[in-house]
């Protein structure tokens, strides 16, 4: 056996944090050679030795960290439920506490400090664990497979631990992906891969809610908070990764409270908790397909035929990225061009040239990001001045890091084989040697599935307020249907503004059903303020 990581975080338990832990869960004893669990098994407890020692395994048997006296076991997958993909071998006499999920949760709740030390450990050993090959899921297919890149894609923003086989497969749809146990999916749906990791909540083909966000970012996670906090039975429905695009930020600098900064996917997976802890639901992957508004009830439509009927809905669906207008982009996309850089990207690019397109916050963190890693960085932006569309403190980041700014420089071409990148050619025809390439290039909202169902600005932003003549600041030209977040025409693009925007859309919805109180389901025809029929 071979130890491939040792530098996986593993804190100390106080001894009133142990005493804690004891009182609430069963001690127990273990000899050596005991599994305390294994890959493919449904579920584990948490596990904080008293003493003794615990080797942690991939499939292969390689040693990935062991565990000594009042260290404790355990990753994000303990709090998702997701399917166990290490094993947890006794290497020395073992005597330890188990706490079931369940009541591991409802401590976390409780219990500030050690919250604290628990969700930073597992959220440190989940991006420990993303940068080592052969564990997790593994998706096998080329790069050139629509479907499995896909699947890639979707798997590094619900940051699984993956991994990518980029290789053809004969006589199988494509993505093959194989499940930590041995289970074997051909061309699954992002769903169906979920639920068999035992991620996720199954919708029933038809719920009714309260509050249906629409959307789990930041403004939706912020709307479940208050919304469950404050008695609405309350449902996110999210298409892709709870978090949203704050969730694959590598670190919100801006966000009041955390001085020193904060990761987005910490800061998301918080509040995921937190709208947890007040009982809203969360279900993904389900994207929401149309919106049939209603005089009591909303109706939004959903993949996989499920149905969601809502007195009131905030509609938080946030923006996509832009892609560049180049023909072959997708050759490289995933292997050479990312639109996120978190941890894998990092150690990839390490002492190799690499361009961050974009001028924005999220250019600028990115560089910063892959230059701490190694690389040797250039941002490409368009504009004359960095300042005009980027944070000064970011801009003396780029400094402190040596990360060459070239202005007014726009990619019009790229250059490589089989998806490597050599170079890319700018606009002015000059070409400059690049092994990556980074795109951050604004957002388009994600809002062409409501069809003419709510109005729209030019951009196909949200109207809110005044501009939409409705009654309330954030309420859209439908009656109880509200936007919040950078869905919203108008809103200021950022983190804090986008929670705000979520919570404050609650006290929307609280006047919304109180001067439309529950009469069952209602369905009978109306007007939205455009006079659309409404059913
Ligand atoms: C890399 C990066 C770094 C950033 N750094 C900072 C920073 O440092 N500070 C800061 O203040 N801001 C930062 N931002 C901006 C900030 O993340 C956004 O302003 C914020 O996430 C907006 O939140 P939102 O909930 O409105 O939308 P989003 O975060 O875009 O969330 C919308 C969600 O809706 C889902 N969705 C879309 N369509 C559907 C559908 N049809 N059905 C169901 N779900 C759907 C999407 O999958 C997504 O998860 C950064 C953004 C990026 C990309």
């Amino acid at each position: 056996m071979i130890a491939i990581v040792t530098s996986t975080p593993s804190p100390i338990l106080s001894a009133s944090q142990l005493a804690t832990l004891a009182e609430l869960g069963e001690e127990r004893t273990a000899n050596v050679g005991d599994v305390l669990f294994r890959v493919g098994d449904t579920t584990y407890p948490f596990i904080a030795i008293i003493e003794g020692e615990v080797a942690i395994l991939d499939a292969a048997g390689n040693e990935i960290v062991r565990h000594g006296a009042s260290r404790f076991l355990g990753e994000m997958n303990l709090l998702t439920g997701q399917t166990v993909f290490l094993t947890a071998i006794v290497t020395a006499p073992l005597r330890y506490v188990a706490l079931g999920r369940d009541a591991l949760r409802s401590l976390l709740f409780e219990d500030g400090l050690l919250s604290e030390l628990v969700l930073a450990t597992f959220t440190a050993r989940r991006e420990a664990l993303q940068r080592v090959q052969g564990i997790g899921v593994e998706i096998v297919g080329p790069h050139t497979s629509e479907p499995t890149m896909r699947m890639v894609e979707f798997a590094r923003s619900n940051r699984l631990v993956f991994t990518w086989r980029d290789e053809a497969v004969e006589g199988v749809a494509l993505p093959l992906v194989r499940l930590p146990g041995g289970a074997e999916l051909q061309a699954p749906t992002t769903g169906q891969v979920m639920r068999a990791l035992g991620i996720g909540l199954e919708l029933a083909p038809r719920e009714d809610v309260d509050l249906l966000i629409v959307g789990g970012g930041p403004a939706g996670l912020g709307a479940a908070v208050y919304g469950a906090s404050e008695g609405l039975s309350t449902l996110v429905v999210e298409s892709t990764a709870l978090g949203g695009q704050a969730g694959s930020s590598r670190r919100i600098e801006n966000y009041l409270g955390f001085p020193a900064g904060i990761t987005g996917a910490e800061l998301t997976g918080r509040a995921v908790a937190q709208a947890r802890k007040f009982s809203a639901r969360t279900a993904t992957p389900y994207r929401a397909l149309a919106l049939e508004p209603g005089n009591g009830r909303h109706v939004v439509r959903l993949e996989d035929d499920r149905e969601i009927a809502a007195r009131a809905v905030v509609l938080a669906t946030g923006a996509q990225y832009r892609r560049l207008p180049i023909a072959d982009l997708a050759d490289y996309e995933g292997l050479t061009v990312f639109f996120a850089a978190g941890p894998p990207e990092a150690q990839l690019c390490g002492a190799s040239r690499v361009a961050v397109v974009g001028g924005g916050n999220s250019a600028g963190q990115a560089a910063v990001w892959l230059a701490r890693g190694g690389a040797i960085v250039t941002l490409l932006h368009r504009r004359a001045d960095l300042r005009e569309t980027m944070s000064d403190y970011l801009i003396r980041e780029l400094e402190r890091y040596g990360i060459a700014v070239r202005p007014r420089s726009e990619v019009a071409a790229l250059h490589g084989e089989g998806g490597r990148l050599d170079a890319v050619t700018l606009s002015t025809g000059e070409r400059l040697p690049f092994s990556f390439l980074f795109l951050f290039l604004g957002a388009h909202p994600c809002t062409d599935w409501l069809e003419d169902a709510v109005a729209r600005d030019r951009d196909g932003f949200l109207l809110t307020g005044p501009a939409a003549g409705a009654e309330h600041l954030l309420e859209t030209d439908v009656p109880g249907v509200f936007a919040a977040g950078d869905v919203r025409s108008g809103s200021t693009k950022r983190c804090a503004t986008a929670v705000g925007e979520g919570a404050m859309a609650v006290q929307f919805v609280h006047a919304h059903l109180g001067s439309h109180p529950a009469q069952g389901d209602q369905t009978s025809q109306g007007t939205n303020r455009r006079g659309v029929a409404m059913r």
